[in-house]
Order: C-alpha cells, then structure tokens, then sequence
C-alpha cells in the first residue's frame, strides 16, 4: 500500500501567538528547501500544518530529507479515500495491516465536514467493528491502544492516518535572527553551531586560516563541515579569514604563555566586526568549560572582555563524551578527525596560561598594532555560500 500525504506538525511555534504566522512561513521556507529537488510532490499550506502531497513518491523518502529541520514536531502518514462509509471501512483496513506488530487499536474519528451523516462515535463504533471482523490478534483497548487510528472526514474526502514519525523539534532555523559562529575544524564548534540552529537561530559560519602554515585541506575541512550543518538550516554562509600576519604578530610580540589568550581576543574582535557587517547579533563557539587551557572561567572571562557582544557557549556545560555523541549523530564526526590542523595549533605554546588576567592581557596588547591587524584580515575575507557550492558540485555529478 502507498501513503498518499505526509502530514507535518509542528510543535512549540503553535504557542507563539501573534508571531505564529512568522514562525509557520519559516518553518515552511525550511522544509521547501529541502524537497526542491522533488519535483512530483507538492506543498500545501494549512492552518495547522504542512501537508505533503506525494503524488506517488514513497514517504520515507520526503521523511529522510525533513528530519533534520527544526521546528517539526512530527509527521504523519495517511492516505485520502472517498467518504462513503465502504471507502473509509476498506481504507482503515488496509492502514492497519500496514503497521506491524499491533495487538490493539482505538479509532478516533473526528469531522470537519459537520453534514456528514454520521457522527464521531458511530464512525468510530462502524470503522472499530469492521476491523475487528476482517482481522486476527487485533483488539479494541480505547485506553492505552498499540495504534490509535484517526480518521478525519473532509469536505470530499477522508484522511486515514498511518504511523507517526519523530521530528526533529526545536525551532525553525531563521525564526530568531543571526549569530556568527566560530567555526574550527574541531568537534566541538559545529556541534555548538546545530545546537544554536536548533532555536532557530540562523548561522553564518567565520574560520580563521593561516596559510601556509595551514593548507587548502584543513580549509576543506571547515568547508565540509560547513555543508554539513546546512541540512538543518538550508544554505550557509563561510566567511574565511586570513589570520596569518595576525598570528604571526602574536608570535613575535605576546609572551609565550599569554599568546592564547591574546589570539583569541583578536579573534573574538574580528568575529564581532563581521557580525555588525553582516547584521549578526551574537557570536557563539564551541567552548565547554574546562575543557583545555583556553576554557577556564578565567580564560573565558579574559577573552570576552574585547566584545559586549553576547558570546553563546551552548556547549559549556556539555562533557566532551556527549559532544562527541552528538557530532556523530548529526554527521559531523567523522569529517572532524580529518587529521588537518588548523591555525592555532600550530602557533600555540606548550604551556599557556590557564589562568590569564584581563590587566595583563591588556598591558600586553599595547604593542600589538591591534586596529591594523583587524583591518587587514578583515580586508582579506573570503565569504563562500556553502548551499551554492554544494548545488553547483551536484550539477557536475
Ligand atoms: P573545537 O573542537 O570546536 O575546535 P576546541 O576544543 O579545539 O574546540 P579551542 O581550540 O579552545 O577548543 O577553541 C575554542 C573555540 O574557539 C572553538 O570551539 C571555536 O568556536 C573557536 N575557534 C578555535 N579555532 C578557530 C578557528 N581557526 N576558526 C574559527 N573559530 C575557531
Ligand atoms: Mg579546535
């Protein structure tokens, strides 16, 4: 049997009042990013959900490519019948005979179309009746059943309701305005940027890239991970910034043990420079406290003194054991150890400070030329739209 419809629920933007609407047409620009391509379905917008019209295609394929969006809370099968009482009895059958496993089941019927000659409970006593005579090992429990089968009588036509699959919930991606999201080519940092994505949060990505010293791979690297990210919120941006003078400035003129804590600082300047230009309004990383030298509460504090711009750490209180979870599960993992370092860890000390003070940090910086070194990398930036390099590849293929 073919489901015809894939019902789309959403679950926390239907509390939202008066936004809602915002919410509903973000949530529906998401999910038509991801079926585009899918040029048999067609999407229709309702007062309460997105129905999917499949027009032949298999479910579970429209439901591979939308599990991933946020703001979905659910999606549901069904198939359309006629509304004659024959039409919904065989339907009904022929919706629980596709699930497995079942040994009880309720009906639920509920009516829009208020002409309709019979009322709920008998649909519900008719439907319930004629499956228990055509089925076996099947039983009615109306309080805990193994399928709750819902029917809803439509003007024309009758929906029968198959199975129900898990969204993705959170938010709809675009729903909460922009953050800059400091992207390495580590673990942490893109788990930082889905987690931020889950709110709703739209992402433009910033590296830093010191060439030579890093090579074209470890920028691949970002790019992949980048791309990556997008299935949860369509295309991205990458702004990729040349740190090499930067670095190399750190090198020559911080003492060693505080070359972190200033390379971060710069770091942090620029990032919040490029999220005025690009209309960002918060900047956030993959930090978790107490991780490595650079992600001491002291560290931390040190470092966010350079910008009043809020800096979100939605891994902070993460223990790397889950990170690592959880960057499998989104499928950034496995491009994450790619064995490419990038800029820091080559430039970096044995020993930094773990606990560096924001007077020292500044006394220092006196002989950095701070203003130039920002203008330049700024100056250098390279912005990619990771979605129209990945469609462009797709078209070579
Ligand atoms: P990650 O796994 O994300 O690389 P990490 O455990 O290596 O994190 P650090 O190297 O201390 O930790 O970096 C802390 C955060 O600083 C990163 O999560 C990321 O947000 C940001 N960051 C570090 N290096 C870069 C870089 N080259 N470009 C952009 N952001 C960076
Ligand atoms: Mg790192």
């Amino acid at each position: 049997m073919k489901y015809d419809t894939l019902i789309i629920r959403y679950g926390e933007i239907a509390l939202k009042g008066r936004n809602r609407k915002s919410f509903y047409d973000t949530l529906y620009d998401r999910v038509r990013e991801q079926l585009l391509d899918l040029k048999d379905i067609k999407l229709k917008k309702r007062f309460d959900h997105i129905e999917v019209v499949l027009n032949g295609m298999d479910y579970q394929q429209v439901a591979d490519r939308i599990r991933h969006v946020f703001g979905i809370q659910s999606m549901r099968v069904a198939i359309t019948v006629d509304n004659d009482l024959e039409s919904i009895h065989s339907g009904a059958l022929r919706v629980i005979k596709e699930e497995e496993h079942i040994a009880t089941f309720k009906v639920s019927a509920r009516r829009k179309n208020k002409d309709y000659p019979m009322t709920s409970k008998d649909l519900n006593y008719s439907v319930g009746s004629f499956i228990l005579k055509n089925t076996e090992n099947v039983t009615v429990d109306v309080h805990h059943p193994d399928m709750n089968l819902q029917i809803e009588v439509l003007e024309d036509t009758t929906r029968i309701y198959g199975k129900v699959i898990k969204g993705a919930g959170g938010l709809p991606v675009g729903s909460a305005g922009k953050v800059m999201l400091m992207l390495s080519g580590g673990i942490d940092s893109p788990v930082a940027g889905y987690m931020m994505m889950r709110r709703g949060a739209t992402v433009e990505a910033i590296h830093f890239h010191s060439p030579p010293y890093t090579n074209d791979r470890a920028k691949q690297k970002v790019l992949d991970l980048a791309a990556a990210l997008q299935k949860f919120g369509g295309r991205l941006k990458l702004h990729v910034v040349p740190f090499t003078n930067a670095q190399i400035a750190i090198r020559d003129r911080m003492p060693e043990n505080y070359r972190m804590t200033i390379m971060r600082r710069m770091m942090l300047r620029i990032a919040e420079r490029l999220a005025v230009k690009r209309e960002a309004l918060g900047i956030a990383t993959g930090e978790s406290l107490g991780q490595v030298a650079s992600q001491t509460l002291e560290s931390m504090n040190t470092i966010n003194e350079v910008t009043n711009y809020p800096v979100f750490r939605p891994l902070v209180s993460t223990d790397k054991v889950d990170i690592i979870e959880i960057a499998k599960n989104i499928g950034t993992y496995d491009i994450s150890i790619r064995p490419y370092e990038d800029c820091c860890t080559i430039f970096l000390p044995k020993a930094p400070k773990t606990k560096p003070k924001r007077e020292q940090a500044n006394r220092f910086e006196k002989n950095l030329p701070i203003e130039e070194l920002m203008e330049e990398a700024l100056a250098g930036v390279e912005t990619i739209d990771v979605g129209k390099q990945t469609e462009a590849l797709e078209d070579l293929l």
